[in-house]
């Protein structure tokens, strides 16, 4: 079904709709999702642009290619990079030296992002905001001061995960952000060898928590050995119609209109 804060983010008719992606922990998919996403909206016709305000582990420029790009500035204004399929794109990673660590203080990441997210987006219609995972300063200050029209959270399907995603959900309400839905990410995992499916990180559990937050459940994606060496490749399954991309297009077809 169609959510109601789903049509509250597309009666606005913005020309331009942020789009956040986030979640409680790190390492559970946010930004295999936001990539995968993006190409396959990319597909659908959409003029798609890519915020990478992941601080702590930027990872869009591998995920979408673009990792030898400089973005340049023209009169103080970022120029996106371009990645896979010609997306444009900008990345905290584009601007630090490979490999290299900075410890980010509050003010100066919220500095940062903000050229990030005030750059030059051209007739980009829909732009993704990958965020770095948890619900702290940088985080709240994104969400206010940026206010994207809807919000994305991505967990596994574990207890522990899900209790930091309902954190997340709390995040974008308490800043006026409607969350669009939540995504599961990790979920079943068919032997290569025997074709059985276990669930390493239990099963369900982002669909229950949804109910009980009365939000939209988007979607399941299951953990495959292809999801994972695409995506070290810069090749995200999403960008061609193989079965490891199919989840992804599946939930991206409910925010395209
Ligand atoms: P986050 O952005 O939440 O920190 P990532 O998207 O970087 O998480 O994913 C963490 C790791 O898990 C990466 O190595 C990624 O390739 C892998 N991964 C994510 N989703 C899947 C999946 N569905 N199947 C297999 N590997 C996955």
């Amino acid at each position: 079904g169609v959510s109601e804060a789903r049509i509250a983010v597309m009666a606005e008719r913005v020309d331009r709709r942020f789009i956040a992606i986030g979640s409680g922990k790190g390492g559970v998919g946010k930004s295999t999702l936001t990539a995968n996403l993006a190409v396959a909206l990319k597909r659908m016709g959409h003029n798609v642009g890519v915020v990478d305000a992941d601080i702590y582990g930027p990872s869009q420029p591998t995920l979408l290619a673009s990792e030898k790009e400089k973005p340049e500035a023209v009169e103080q204004t970022l120029q996106p990079v371009r990645g896979v399929m010609g997306i444009p794109m900008l990345s905290m990673g584009h601007l630090i030296a490979p490999g290299k660590a900075i410890a980010w203080r509050g003010p100066m990441a919220a500095g940062a992002l903000t050229q990030l997210v005030e750059a030059d987006w051209g007739d980009a219609d829909i732009i993704l905001m990958d965020l770095p995972p948890g619900t702290g300063d940088v985080q709240l200050t994104m969400v206010q001061k940026h206010k994207p029209q809807g919000a994305i959270i991505v967990s596994t399907p574990q207890d522990l995960a899900l209790i930091d995603a309902a954190r997340a959900g709390q995040l974008f309400e308490t800043a006026g952000v409607p969350v669009i839905g939540l995504v599961e990410n990790m979920a079943g995992y068919a032997c290569p060898h025997c074709g059985e499916v276990s669930d390493p990180f239990g099963q369900g559990g982002v669909e229950k928590i949804a109910e009980r937050l009365e939000l939209p459940f988007l979607g399941r994606i299951p953990l495959t050995m292809a999801i994972r060496e695409a995506s070290d490749k810069g090749t995200p399954p999403a960008a061609d119609d193989g079965d490891a991309g199919a989840a992804f297009t599946a939930i991206a077809a409910q925010l395209s209109d």
